[in-house]
């Protein structure tokens, strides 16, 4: 029989049905430390009480009116991100894949309103992730995620990461925008290096591009500042916003500057849920506790002690781990053996971490990770690494 639920997971037999802070409980009651914080997504724990608060709050209030009315929850989010990053403008969304969507319809549109309608090509990079709708998938150019949905959509160009020299191959009297995960996630915590970031901007500024940061897995503090934008000195046009913004709660954004964004005109895109009460209930209380003094020091602090202890960790076990990468708690473990396996291994052993591309172990611990829980999971880490090593020895 086909199953009830469309299987399109390869789910772990594991349900989960409480969270406290760091800490998720299974059916069965067994505790694990959750180093994957549902992808980046419950970067303030589960179960936080000011967003327990700010939600039940809201939803005892109103839940839902439509965009055809004033919504005073995305009025006061919308000015705390422009206020405190390089966008004018903001649009709420349901998603990441959907901020994806009009990013790339905003810059689109934003040469088609510039006397460019020639103009619509997107160049993306390998390894990139920007979600599941047609239009995100295309701009991902993963072949697992295209095969069988019909054509590739048109205007798509993706180059290798990092090759300047591709990125200006591919940049040609069609191109739009450039769209690039200033980190990748999904691709393996695969950072790219600051100078070829810049030697971007300058290409999308010398040639009228619109340059498209994805910040929703890196953004919010995630790497250590508000947005991975900020080590760089240096910002996009148009950024995506999601996952930790709603710390749960599904909610996206972008953010633009007014001048990408100048096409944007009443009726030329809309959302019936995007920026609902609730959501913007969440994530007002979310971008508050972010923009806290003391909370990114907080982040630096715990990953700067996890990177320290993961050098340590790699280098006593050289046969398990291939080297420490990523930025601020956004941290891969490039492994040697199969990442699946260490995985489970690790699952066992009551501490939960992520897959990534390339062979990689992904760790996304909520930010708000206390040092002694990062303690405990380096401990699990190498007491999963020193099984492994004994099950490898034991079958030689
Ligand atoms: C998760 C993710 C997306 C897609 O977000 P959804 O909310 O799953 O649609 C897009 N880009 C990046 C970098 C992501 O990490």
């Amino acid at each position: 029989m086909f199953p009830a639920l469309l299987p399109t997971y390869n789910r772990t037999d594991v349900a989960f049905v409480r969270g406290e802070g760091s800490y998720l409980f299974a059916e069965d009651g067994k505790r694990y430390l959750d180093f994957g914080a549902g992808i980046a997504v419950n970067a303030f724990g589960h179960a936080n009480p000011r967003l327990v608060a700010a939600l039940t709050d809201q939803a005892s209030k109103l839940w839902h009116t439509s965009n055809l009315y004033r919504v005073p929850g995305q009025e006061s989010l919308s000015k705390k991100l422009v206020a405190n990053t390089f966008a004018d403008t903001v649009f709420f969304t349901n998603s990441g894949t959907e901020a994806i969507e009009l990013a790339i319809k905003m810059a689109r549109r934003y040469q088609f309103v510039s006397g460019h309608p020639e103009r619509f090509h997107i160049v993306s990079f390998e390894g990139a992730f920007h979600g599941r709708t047609y239009a995100a998938i295309n701009a991902g150019g993963n072949e697992k995620y295209l095969e069988g949905f019909g054509p590739r959509m048109p205007g798509f160009d993706q180059v290798a990461g990092g090759d300047l020299d591709a990125v200006n191959k591919a940049v040609g009297p069609q191109t739009a925008a450039i769209i690039i995960e200033p980190l990748q996630g999904e691709g393996g915590v695969r950072a790219f290096a600051p100078q070829f970031l810049r030697a971007l901007r300058k290409l999308c500024d010398d040639k009228g591009l619109v340059l498209i940061f994805d910040e929703i897995q890196t953004g919010l503090g995630r790497t250590g500042k508000f947005f991975a934008t900020d080590w760089l000195g240096f910002a996009p046009d148009i950024m995506t916003v999601a996952k930790a913004l709603g710390g749960g709660f599904p909610v996206g954004a972008v953010l633009a500057t007014a001048e990408a964004a100048k096409g944007m005109t009443v009726g030329t895109h809309g959302t019936t849920y995007g920026g609902n009460p609730l959501a913007m209930a969440v994530g007002n209380a979310a971008i508050d506790m972010i923009l806290e003094p003391g909370f990114l020091d907080h982040v630096n602090k715990i990953a700067n002690y996890m990177h320290q202890q993961l050098g340590a960790l790699t280098a006593a076990h050289p046969d398990i781990f291939e080297s420490v990468r990523g930025q601020g708690l956004m941290i891969g473990l490039k492994m040697k053996p199969s990442s699946t396996d260490f995985i489970t291994a690790a699952r066992a052993n009551g501490l939960i971490v992520l897959p990534a591309g390339d062979n990689v172990v992904r760790l996304l611990p909520p930010l708000t990770l206390s040092e002694a829980e990062a303690r405990t999971g380096i401990e699990l880490l190498n007491k999963t690494a020193s099984q492994m090593e004994a099950q490898k020895a034991a079958a030689q």
